[in-house]
């Protein structure tokens, strides 16, 4: 049988979030990284997640990258499809989730999806077509300041309208309170009126089960990792999908030796690091001393391979908001991290190649992409969910690699440790 579902995500931590979800729906599930290579083997799973990074690239770029990987997964015989984009609706007037979204219906040969960035369970809820984050309208969020796609408006019916030239309606919450029969005939009705896209309004968990059922029939659903909650058991019910269990989450175990790295300067991050601290070994990477030249990664995968036999070490460059602003000023942002994101990618490949390394636990989204590239891994089998929105993966490489990749702000201060423990 070949996977029912095709995913299209715009960014790599987005993908694996969603992934997450659809494996909590009991959907054994692949991450692709990059628009797959013709020819490369459709994996024996339920749902297959092709992780771009088109959140912020041009219009035309994204919609290209995006249409190619559909294309690819209909080849691979899915039968329902998903773009998944963020939860705060990061995009501007000039995309890219409406240029893409148009894309990916033309492509389907369909005139209706449905938008619904709504994720109850992380403070993501919609009401009258309004995106809150917390208590707060998107536009009143911290989103209104973000450097690429600052987030000023809360009305999605209008931000989405502005991206597309299809018309867009409203499914209401007094509809999903009235449950899924309800909400179909308002999508019919919109339809009717010539809509071709629908914001449906979601303010608790539950509700991602109804809009889930009335969407189960549509080839695209457009979303955060949210509404992909309620598909699975939508589709069990029409017999798309087999029965749920703890076996989606299984995947082989991976033995060998294990290690931590961290590029992330979040809060979360900075608390794991002092957590780890307090009873295992570190070695901080400082940005200055790559950049005169110092062969750090050298030092840090020194210190890693005099303590490996007895447990897994830390390397780690996160600090404090104001050691990286300091860093930044004398470095540039953009190199600052990227000379820590090169010293990072070469320590995890070496320690592969060279260590016997085969658990790797990374903080920090650009951080794992960096990571994931140098060890050039092509896909990740997704398993279990170690703190919300992260699960520990198999890489489909031979040797397979157990990595648990963990942005940003995700998990708890013993996250490292527990990581360690609980992935594959
Ligand atoms: P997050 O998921 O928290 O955003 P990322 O890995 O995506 O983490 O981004 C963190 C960025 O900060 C990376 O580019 C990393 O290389 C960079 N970085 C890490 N440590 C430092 C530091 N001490 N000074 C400056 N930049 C740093």
């Amino acid at each position: 049988m070949p996977p029912i579902l095709g995913c299209v995500a715009d960014d790599f931590t987005g993908a694996t979030d969603l992934a997450n979800n659809l494996v909590r729906g009991g959907l054994r599930t692949v991450q692709l990284i990059g628009v797959p290579k013709p020819g490369t083997a459709v994996p024996d799973v339920d749902a297959v997640v092709v992780a771009l990074k088109s959140r912020t690239t041009p219009a035309a770029a994204a919609v290209a990258e995006s249409v190619a990987a559909l294309a690819w997964l209909q080849a691979a015989g899915c039968r329902r499809f998903f773009f998944k984009y963020c939860s705060t609706f990061d995009s501007t007037d000039d995309g890219n989730i409406g240029p893409v979204a148009d894309a990916m219906m033309a492509r389907l040969g369909t005139d209706f999806t449905i938008a619904c960035p709504a994720f109850p369970e992380t403070g993501r809820t919609i009401f009258k077509g309004h995106l809150f984050v917390g208590d707060q309208l998107l536009s009143d969020s911290s989103m209104r300041h973000h450097p690429l796609t600052p987030m000023t408006d809360s009305n999605l019916v209008a931000v989405l309208g502005r991206q597309t030239a299809r018309k867009v309606g409203l499914v209401q919450y007094r509809e999903v309170a009235a449950g899924a029969e309800a909400v179909r005939g308002r999508i019919a009705a919109l339809q009717a009126e010539g809509c071709g896209y629908a914001v449906v309004d979601a303010v608790s968990d539950d509700q991602l089960h109804v809009i889930g059922e009335a969407v189960a029939d549509l080839a695209l659903v457009t979303g955060g990792s949210g509404v992909a909650i309620g598909l699975p058991d939508a589709w069990r019910r029409r017999g798309l999908v087999g029965a749920s269990g703890e076996a989606a989450a299984a995947v082989p175990a991976i033995a060998g030796r294990a290690a931590v790295l961290a590029g992330s300067c979040s809060a979360a991050t900075l608390g794991q690091i002092a957590e780890w601290q307090k009873s295992r070994p570190s070695y901080n990477i400082d940005p200055l001393r790559l950049a005169n030249g110092e062969d750090v990664a050298a030092e840090a995968m020194e210190f890693i391979r005099e303590r490996i036999a007895d447990g897994p070490a830390l390397v780690y460059a996160s600090a404090p908001p104001e050691t990286v602003k300091a860093v930044q000023a004398k470095l540039g942002r953009a190199e600052a991290g990227e000379i820590v994101e090169r010293a990072m990618a070469r320590i995890a490949q070496e320690l592969v190649a060279k260590d016997g390394v085969r658990r790797l636990v990374v903080a920090g989204g650009e951080t794992s992409g960096a990571v994931v590239s140098a060890l050039g891994v092509s896909g990740l089998r997704i398993g279990a969910q170690i703190d919300p929105g992260v699960p520990g993966t198999v890489t489909l490489e031979d040797p397979a690699i157990a990595l648990a990749l963990k942005s940003g702000n995700f998990g708890g201060p013993d996250f490292f440790a527990k990581a360690l423990a609980q992935m594959p």
